[in-house]
């Protein structure tokens, strides 16, 4: 047994307690969490700073890892979606070392948990390798009638290199699907598949789905895609899909950086298990703006984090992304964001029962945040693995 103390320990699924001491065992499995004076001192290894159990990215692309660096910022979606579909098959013989660098640096940052989208197996390998437990999501894109059946079977064959209990299936996004792919899609899956899907991640989206006006209809021009059967729906592409997405499932819902109010109130009325994911970087990144946090505070919604990918983010880091959140909203409350960063994350993934707090039985990671004496977030806070 070991026994680890820090300035303060966030267990995440019970309050934080200030000179707590965590008690883990020799296969990482926490067998305590006790206040100060409860362990004899002789025993306890004191850390400055906080100690949490590891991080959850709920949301990551390692297969675009070798594209650090290469795609503009601040372009806007659609110029960013040219741009990775124009770029991705440049630096082939980079991609399966970005993508063991970009696996233990997550590892190393303190992330436990993965939920990470594929359009092929090329990250199986990594995967099965890795100290980190991947979710897979296999994403399908299908616009045209006639290629749904086709990619449908394609995702599931790829879906066959991965992890059975830990993969699934999901629509990319309401842009690259079709109402005929979402129908296919129902009755393709099983309940316990979780779909996780990108969502009005620029305003171009819902212009799209509101006028079928805006930059997709430039990008549709360049994939060659015949957009004529469209009709705008007069209203946000959240309300256009929901109805669609098949009820009982898990949905994750990515970005949200353009998710309005009556989007939520529309959310609400569907009475379904939704989990709001964020990538405050990648969006800064890719439409330098961020989503409008304190609307999904005040609903009480299951808030995630992630990173995204390399393409559209220079770190692969759960910290550094909390940062950006605490310096634009200087509010939020740690104690309320670091359950987003790890234990919601956890259950979005449905890895709770291991993953994502310190709790008796668990065996979630130990992660120490060097210089956090207090509960303040500040840019001096540095990540390290403990366990
Ligand atoms: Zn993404």
């Amino acid at each position: 047994m070991k026994y680890y103390g820090a300035d303060v320990v966030f267990p995440v699924a019970s309050p934080a307690i200030k000179k707590g001491i965590v008690a883990m065992d020799d296969h990482g499995v926490v067998k305590g969490v006790f206040n100060p004076g409860e362990i004899d001192e002789a025993q306890v290894e004191y850390f400055k700073g906080a100690l949490i159990p590891g991080f959850i990215n709920a949301h990551c692309h390692l297969e675009l890892s070798h594209m650090a660096g290469v795609i503009a910022q601040k372009t806007g979606l659609p110029k960013f979606l040219e741009a990775v579909m124009d770029g991705r098959e440049l630096n082939q013989s980079n991609v399966e070392q970005a993508m063991l660098d970009a696996d233990k640096t997550m590892y190393d940052n303190g992330i436990q948990a993965v939920g990470d989208h594929v359009n092929s197996a090329v990250t199986a390998q990594v995967k099965e390798a890795s100290p980190i437990a991947y979710h897979t999501f296999v994403e399908v894109m299908a616009l045209n009638k006639d290629d749904v059946v086709k990619r449908i079977d394609n995702a599931k064959e790829i879906e066959f290199h991965f992890d059975y209990k830990h993969s699934s299936i999901t629509p990319h996004a309401p842009y690259s699907s079709s109402k005929y792919l979402f129908k296919s899609l129902k009755k393709a899956i099983s309940e316990d598949n979780i779909i996780s899907i990108h969502n009005q991640e620029s305003d171009e989206e819902n212009k799209l789905f509101r006028y079928k006006k805006g930059e997709f209809l430039e990008f549709y021009k360049k994939i060659a895609y015949n957009f004529d059967e469209f009709k705008a729906q007069a209203r946000n592409s959240l309300q256009s899909f929901l109805p669609y997405i098949p009820a009982k499932n898990k949905l994750i819902l990515v970005h949200n950086t353009y998710t309005s109010i009556k989007d939520l109130d529309f959310v609400d009325r569907m009475g379904r298990d939704v989990f709001f994911c964020f990538c405050p970087k990648a969006n800064l990144y890719i439409e330098d703006r961020l989503p409008k946090i304190e609307n999904f505070m005040l609903g009480k919604y299951n808030i995630i984090l992630g990173t995204d990918s390399l393409a559209s983010n220079d770190t692969l880091d759960i910290l550094e992304e909390l940062k950006v959140l605490h310096n634009e909203y200087n509010h939020l409350d740690f104690q309320e964001t670091i359950k987003w960063a790890t234990l919601n994350g956890a259950k979005a993934l449905n890895l709770d029962h291991e993953l994502g707090s310190l709790e008796e039985g668990k065996k979630p990671g130990l992660v120490l945040l060097e210089g956090m004496e207090t509960f303040k977030l500040d840019e001096k806070v540095k990540v390290r693995r403990i366990r």
